[in-house]
């Protein structure tokens, strides 16, 4: 139901339907490093890969993993790179680690030195998505804002997948597709899906976003953009398909307020040249530099160092900085006589669809199509599998 004038356009926000393909699995990182792991399931079936042995124990058992080579009698000799060992299933479909319980299949991982483990759950994609929606929004929120976020993490995962295995990408793709982390997506476990993700999960089966190319494309959430989202470019430097900067005024009332950081004029100076040293081979050449009149929803830091005008983006000072100091992309710096102020409003990269305005639009009684091409206007929807 549209009930304000903003979102008016969006009816032609149709769903493609391309052929049909089988749902695929998803590699999940969800321990890493890892000295020992113990594993608990009933009528666990272990395949050690690289004796290329099939164990089966009956009844509910604990295995247990030693991946400390010091505390080895026989450490297993292995080529210096990451070894799929073994993997571990079970008939009842659920398999526990760390006293939380998994879907799908655990598969252990050496490190590449050999010195420990990483953990990866193989875990069908709705069942991934399912659990995700109460980590990386919250299993009670409005329907229509889940499914806006099933979509958008959908597609993210999927997108990973495509990836996978192909040259150019990180070292570790031929192990996992992505981590349980605020690196690519929160993942839950078993018993975090509700009622509510059940059903946003199945509702939108398999429904991805496309930009116009119909080439499956990253698609970025964030927690709060603060009034005004940013491009994937704005924040990273690689240009993506089809993103636009979109007013929100939506998620304003909700979550943290606005934020104020109280920061020396040195400690900012500091900052300033690290990012520039580490983003653009640059550095300051003067002691004091001045910035200049900043806006919250432009990406860069605009300032004068001695006779040089240089801009250095936002995001790049937050990779810097950290997030306790700011919390978002979505922030100002003012200086003046009293010294400089950074003021800001948002939590995360400000990339994509804000989780938060998503909620306020699901309780004013938009449907996930409608929010999904509010944040996302040049995209379309198209189903996977
Ligand atoms: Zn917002």
């Amino acid at each position: 139901m549209v009930r304000t004038g903003c979102c008016a356009l969006l009816l032609s926000f149709g769903l493609s339907l391309p052929a049909l393909a089988a749902m695929p699995s998803v590699k999940v990182l969800i321990g890493k490093s890892l000295k020992n792991i113990r594993v608990e399931g009933t009528d666990l079936r272990k395949i050690i890969h690289t004796q290329n042995k099939s164990l089966q124990y009956e009844g509910r058992k604990e295995i247990s993993f030693n991946c400390d080579p010091s505390k080895s009698a026989n450490p297993t000799k292995f080529p210096l790179k990451q070894v799929h060992v073994a993997s571990l299933q079970s008939p009842t479909g659920l398999v526990s680690w760390g006293n939380k319980k998994y879907q799908g299949e655990f598969q252990l991982i050496t490190s590449a030195k050999q010195e420990s483990c990483d953990l990866v759950n193989l875990i069908p994609m709705e069942s991934y998505i399912t659990s995700l929606l109460s980590k990386e929004m919250n299993g009670s929120w409005p329907i229509e804002a889940l499914k806006a976020q099933a979509v958008a993490a959908r597609t993210y995962a999927l997108h990973r997948i495509k990836g996978f295995n192909k040259p150019g990408l990180e070292s570790h793709d031929e192990i996992y597709h992505l981590e349980s982390s605020e690196k690519d997506q929160v993942s839950g476990t078993y018993f975090d899906a509700t009622a509510l993700t059940v059903k946003a999960a199945k509702e939108t089966e398999g429904v991805i976003l496309l930009p116009k190319s119909g080439k499956i494309s990253q698609i970025f959430f964030h927690s709060k953009c603060g009034g005004r989202t940013f491009r994937p470019d704005q924040v990273w430097g690689g240009v993506e398909e089809g993103y636009r900067q979109v007013d929100c005024p939506f998620c304003h009332k909700l979550g943290t307020k606005q934020w104020k950081k109280k920061v020396s004029r040195y400690q900012l100076t500091g900052l300033v040249d690290r990012a520039l040293q580490k983003y653009y081979a640059d550095k300051l050449v003067s002691s004091d530099i001045k910035f200049l009149p900043d806006r919250e929803d432009v990406s860069e830091v605009r300032f004068y160092d001695g006779d040089r005008f240089l801009m250095v983006k936002k995001a790049y000072l937050r990779n810097m900085s950290g997030r306790e100091m700011l919390p978002s992309n979505h922030f100002s710096i003012k200086d003046d006589k009293q010294g400089v102020q950074i003021a800001g409003e948002g939590y995360g990269h400000g990339v994509g669809l804000c989780q938060l305005g998503a909620l306020e639009l699901a309780k004013r009684g938009y449907t996930y199509k409608q929010i999904l091409s509010f944040y996302f206007p040049q995209h379309h929807l198209s189903k996977a599998y």
